[in-house]
């Protein structure tokens, strides 16, 4: 497995009403600040990187695309100057339709940009108002479009399902529509009410029903089952790839691998260590506010088994011994037994994974491992 390197792009033109993203609205001067911060920033790790080779390169937020199309090619042409990046490495830019035209995507595409990450969300115009996003479905498909004509190859679609109001049968009909721009990606998310968002708090208020739970299941399944069907595989509880098109930077998280993280709130995970940057803006650009914890076995198995399960592949059982030099029963035997009697995962071969039951009730398995 390669290493990759994630630039958080803290910026947006508006906040939408469900986000809990570290975001900003964007102004003129923050970006010039941030820019020369995150050069640093980088500049810093590059000396200390040991000439270790990158196979992924992931620019997401917020909206990197809220950046002028010369600083965002500016940063990702430094990337490659300051860090080994491997020949044909993944190079993914997230996007909102709104902010991409036919020359802005060029450019990236001339900057080594392999990979587009779209933010749809749905198709229903309602249900958009609802969360506050800036693009319509017309937006979304001029934006694919101009995406394809640049020659973007591997396009990847965010959905959210489980939104107020939605019922089982508008998911199919954005499910459909994702599927007429033919992704070659495509993630589903559920959505989360984070506290302190204008959704959340309507919801808190009684002024909006949330969905329910068995409605949101049912748009899992229908996503599940119409995705699967349409020749797409379903290799992470949330995301679905056309063969041989799964993000290979989130493959690293799932795996537990080595990443380097810059920008506001970005995370890293360098030789068994963990760095989370401080979420504000303020704290950033002055360089404070950075947590870090040294090298620490138990929450490396903790989290190896995590993210692994996250994958519906499941966790390599042999590969989690090689690394820990103990096997997943000897350490975890308990919790192993229990998840297994409940029906949540299974061992089948050499791997854990959840269970068609245990795929919903995800979090339910995480925190018994725990
Ligand atoms: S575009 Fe994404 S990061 Fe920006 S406000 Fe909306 S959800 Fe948050």
């Amino acid at each position: 497995m390669t290493a990759g390197i994630y630039v958080h792009v803290p910026f947006c033109f508006s906040k939408c009403r469900y986000c809990g993203f570290v975001s900003f609205p964007y102004d003129k001067e923050r970006p010039l600040l941030y820019r020369e911060a995150v050069l640093r920033e980088m500049t810093d790790a590059a000396g200390k990187s040991g000439g270790v080779c990158f196979g992924s390169v992931y620019f997401g937020g917020g909206t990197p695309t809220c950046l002028d199309r010369e600083d965002l090619v500016f940063l990702l042409r430094r990337v490659g100057d300051l860090f080994c990046v491997l020949p044909g490495a993944e190079t993914t830019v997230e996007a909102n339709p709104e902010t991409v035209d036919g020359a802005y995507l060029h450019s990236l595409l001339q900057a080594g940009v392999n990979r587009i990450s779209l933010g749809a969300q749905t198709f229903d115009p309602s249900l958009l108002d609802l969360l506050g996003r800036q693009a319509g479905p017309a937006v979304v498909r001029r934006a694919v479009r101009a995406a394809r004509q640049a020659g973007f190859t591997n396009l990847s679609m965010d959905l959210i399902f489980g939104l107020p109001g939605q019922t089982p049968f508008v998911h199919r009909q954005t499910l459909e529509q994702a599927l007429d721009l033919e992704p070659e990606h495509i993630s589903a998310y559920g959505l989360e009410l984070i506290a302190g968002t204008p959704l959340a708090r309507a919801v808190a208020e009684g002024s909006l029903a949330p969905c329910g739970e068995e409605e949101a299941l049912a748009m899992y399944e229908e996503t599940i089952a119409v995705l699967t069907r349409a020749g797409y595989r379903h290799y992470e509880i949330s995301n679905f790839a056309r063969p041989g098109y799964e993000c290979r930077h989130n493959l690293i998280y799932w795996e537990n691998g080595e990443y380097l993280g810059f920008g506001p709130a970005a995370a890293s995970h360098w030789r068994g260590g963990r760095r989370q940057n401080a979420d504000s803006m303020e704290a950033y650009l002055r360089g404070e506010g950075i947590a870090e914890e040294g090298a620490d076995r138990s929450r490396e198995m903790t989290d190896t088994i995590l993210m692994g399960l996250r994958l519906l592949e499941g966790l390599d059982l042999a590969a989690f011994a090689d690394r820990f030099g103990v096997s997943l029963e000897s350490s975890y035997g308990q919790t192993l037994a229990w998840v297994r009697r409940q029906g949540l995962a299974e061992v089948k071969g050499e791997r854990l994974r959840l269970t068609a039951r245990g795929l919903p009730l995800a979090n339910e398995v995480f925190r018994a491992f725990v």
